[in-house]
């Protein structure tokens, strides 16, 4: 029987139209967006100015903090402003516009497909070099890197989970690199070993996915100590602790982190971002992204530099559908609406759904009518019915000791729930309010 996760969970429709779709090549834009804050943690700080020439690779906004990370040009060009500008969410953020001129690359960045195994740098390099590069986690969660990799004095890291599920429907970005990448891939890994003195990756892909499961299988041969686990196709099985629990059969425990269970956990595409962080001098600037959607022409994946409006890719997979109601940055059940098709590509953009009118339409609440479906999907062992009575009654005392932070907010009890309670919206209020009452007890 094939593994997953010991508790809750869903099934949603999978709705992987772009599976088969080759990744492509998005024209450059010509004008860039780059916003000082693609990750979480503090904002990188602005090191470019209006009239600076920068090239491809560029250092144009530095970390400023231990949780944070650089930013680098997407582009070549003249830095127009740097300026306030709406994003994704619809508020204002700063961020560094190039006017686009040609596509003049750092000359120490390797852009060469060759694939280079060997591994010369120390445990200390590789980490640094990694923070260097401005990677962070490419599933969505968009933590650094460098810091994950930084285990804490006292702790031991003993398995590398590799995050390769995609569990989310519609989304294929993962899966396309896994079956064009692979090898890059698994040099990826051997290097995150490296920096975590590990001598195992378990790398998590489920079962809708057979051709990547093959593919990395035998790929994995190559390569000492990574082993590929076939998981069965169970949502949210890529949150960290429930892959942990897929993967490793450990459970991390209330409020800790994947390290107190000896478990440090990185996605597919960070994998192949350190690949070329490290083998190819290759800072984090451009990723791969889904853009799919039922009335869209054309579902497809797109390498795309940082900083491209969204309209760019939308026009690349056959443009705009006239039923679009709303435009989803990343995948249906995690994912948030997008306010404009002008905002930018960021490092966290795996995927864009453009949902129709009828996909979108709120069904009216009903009473709850304590089924107990809700407490029984979720995967963190919650009882979301009773999270969101206090959420509305602001009772955050009592939301705090229900574990509500514990909620990794994957909407599996909204999904289910048959009197169409938005249950995660009330939640995620609790768990802001209660979020803010724990930081200022500190
Ligand atoms: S309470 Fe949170 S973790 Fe549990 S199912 Fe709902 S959204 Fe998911
Ligand atoms: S699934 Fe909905 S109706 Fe059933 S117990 Fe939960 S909130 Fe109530």
């Amino acid at each position: 029987m094939l593994k997953t996760f010991s508790i809750g969970g869903i099934h949603p429709e999978e709705n992987k139209l772009s599976a088969q779709s080759a990744i492509q090549e998005l024209p450059i834009p010509k004008i860039a967006t780059i916003p000082i804050a693609q990750h979480i943690g503090a904002p990188a700080k602005a090191i470019v100015k209006k009239g600076d020439e920068v090239k491809v690779g560029q250092v144009i906004a530095q970390s400023s903090g231990f949780v944070s990370a650089n930013i680098h040009s997407s582009v070549s060009g003249t830095v127009f402003k740097v300026d306030d500008v709406m994003d994704a969410t619809g508020f204002r953020r700063t961020s560094i516009i190039i006017k686009v001129d040609g596509d003049e690359w750092l000359e120490h960045i390797d852009r060469s497909e060759d694939l280079v195994t060997e591994i010369t740098q120390t445990k200390e390099e590789i980490i640094k070099r990694v923070g260097d590069a401005g990677i962070v986690g490419l599933g969505g969660a968009t933590f650094p890197a460098h810091v994950k990799l930084s285990v804490p004095p006292g702790k031991t890291a003993e398995v590398l989970v590799i995050n390769a599920v995609e569990c989310e429907p519609y989304l294929t970005s993962d899966h396309r690199v896994m079956l064009e990448k692979a090898d890059e891939i698994m040099v990826g890994i051997e290097i995150l070993m490296k920096a975590l003195e590990v001598k195992k990756a378990i790398i998590g892909i489920e079962n809708n996915k057979p051709d990547a499961i093959a593919h990395m299988t035998q790929v994995a041969t190559k390569y000492s100590g990574i082993e590929v686990c076939p998981l069965k196709t169970q949502y949210p099985q890529g949150g960290e602790k429930q892959l942990i629990s897929a993967t490793m059969k450990r459970e991390v425990p209330s409020g800790a982190l994947p390290i107190e269970v000896g478990a440090v956990v990185q996605n597919v595409g960070t994998a192949f971002a350190v690949y070329e962080a490290i083998q190819k001098n290759k800072p984090l600037f451009e990723r791969v992204a889904t853009i799919t959607g039922k009335s869209l022409k054309n579902p497809s994946n797109w390498k795309f530099r940082v900083g491209t409006p969204v309209s760019d890719i939308i026009e690349a997979a056959g443009g705009l559908p006239e039923d679009t109601a709303k435009i989803v940055g990343g995948g249906p059940m995690m994912g948030k609406a997008l306010v404009s098709v002008d905002v930018p590509l960021t490092k966290g953009s795996s995927g864009l759904l453009l949902l129709a009118e009828e996909e979108t339409a709120r069904k009216a609440t009903k009473a709850c009518i304590r089924c107990g479906k809700c407490v029984s999907v979720c995967p963190m062992g919650l009882e979301p019915y009773l999270l969101m009575v206090l959420a509305d009654k602001k009772e955050y005392e009592r939301l705090e000791n229900d574990a509500v932070m514990d909620c990794i907010e994957c909407g599996s009890c909204s999904f289910t729930c048959p009197a169409t309670r938005p249950l995660l919206d009330y939640i995620r209020l609790g768990k802001g309010k209660v979020g803010q009452i724990m930081r200022a007890r500190k």
